[in-house]
């Protein structure tokens, strides 16, 4: 049975935004040990914004111009969901005339290739482009960048700003106070960017350019490193991060930004997608377990 002081602990919580779903969740809560985190979405706002449109030279002439650049990666990108196409077709603002693309595929963790008026379109991270062996440039500025390659020629990049969550570091801070012995952040994004980000936010433990698939392993490689008793707490939001959400001891995805899979594969859901809400959710589990007053 369930201590009546239980329903009070998951009350707090709820009122505080946060839905646990069990009372073995809460209890968990309070032996978190380790906590890894998603970068996008879940410390950064997930909100993309395209901050530069870069078309490559070749001679001192530029290959293509920037408009076309654009409005080729928003074709490319027009099935996509993911907040970087998104951030492409809102950039790009005009209809897309669909006729013009006979297929298109998302390549996980890597971008999209498409078909576009009969030329394959790549756009997506340097690993698409050294996977197609095609040679790029890269920007100084921090940001996530999108190059873009038509057959085997390369064509330019996109470079997208993500803002970080305002309580991003009181998150960290927070976790800390809570006891958490290690905070670690993992990415799919470059290492310059999510350098950048823990930077800012206080957060030593990072690894960048992440596959889904990395993410499990990664995972799976810290689980091996804990301690017996100690919990290992994994927040995310995306799709891809279902299969971490499940092996972790404890899954905690964002309600407003997460995808239904990551909402449905998790214990907890942050309903405000503030992460300073999991050290409370915590602190309310300490509380109703009568750790501390
Ligand atoms: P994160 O781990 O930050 O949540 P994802 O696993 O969703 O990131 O994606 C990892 C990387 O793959 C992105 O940073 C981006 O470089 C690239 N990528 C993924 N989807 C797309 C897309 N639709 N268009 C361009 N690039 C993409
Ligand atoms: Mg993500």
């Amino acid at each position: 049975s369930v201590p009546l002081s239980f329903f009070g602990g998951l009350g707090g919580a709820s009122k505080a935004g946060v839905l646990i779903k069990g009372s073995n969740y809460l209890e968990a809560l309070a032996e978190a040990e380790i906590v890894v985190m998603d970068k996008t979405g879940t410390l950064t706002k997930g909100t993309f914004k395209v901050t530069e449109v870069k078309p490559a030279s070749e001679n001192g002439v530029e290959v293509i111009s920037g408009e076309k650049l654009l409005e080729l990666t928003a074709y490319a990108e027009s099935y996509s969901n993911h907040p970087i196409s998104l951030s492409i077709q809102k950039a790009y603002g005009k209809e897309l005339d669909k006729n013009r693309l006979e297929s298109t595929e998302e390549l996980a963790g890597h971008g999209v290739h498409a078909v576009i008026d009969g030329f394959d379109i790549y756009a997506g991270n340097e690993k698409l482009m050294r996977q197609q062996k095609i040679s790029f440039t890269n920007a100084a500025q921090i940001g996530t960048i999108v190059h873009v390659a038509k057959n085997d020629q390369y064509l330019g990049y996109i470079l997208i700003a993500d803002e970080i969550k305002e309580d991003a570091a009181e998150c960290i801070r927070g976790l800390k106070a809570e006891g958490v012995n290690r905070v670690i952040m993992l990415t799919g994004d470059r290492k310059e960017t999510a350098d950048y980000v823990a930077s800012q936010i206080g957060l030593t433990e990072v690894h960048s350019e992440l596959l889904p698939g990395d993410k499990v392993d990664e995972v799976e490689k810290i689980i091996a490193s804990k301690s017996s008793k100690g919990r290992l707490v994994f927040v995310g939001d995306g799709i891809n991060d279902a299969p971490v959400l499940a092996r972790a001891d404890i899954g905690i995805a964002m309600g407003g930004l997460g995808s239904d899979a990551a909402i449905e594969a998790a214990d907890v859901v942050i309903m405000t997608d503030e992460p300073s809400k999991i050290a409370a959710a915590m602190r309310i589990s300490r509380k109703t377990l009568g750790i501390v007053k």
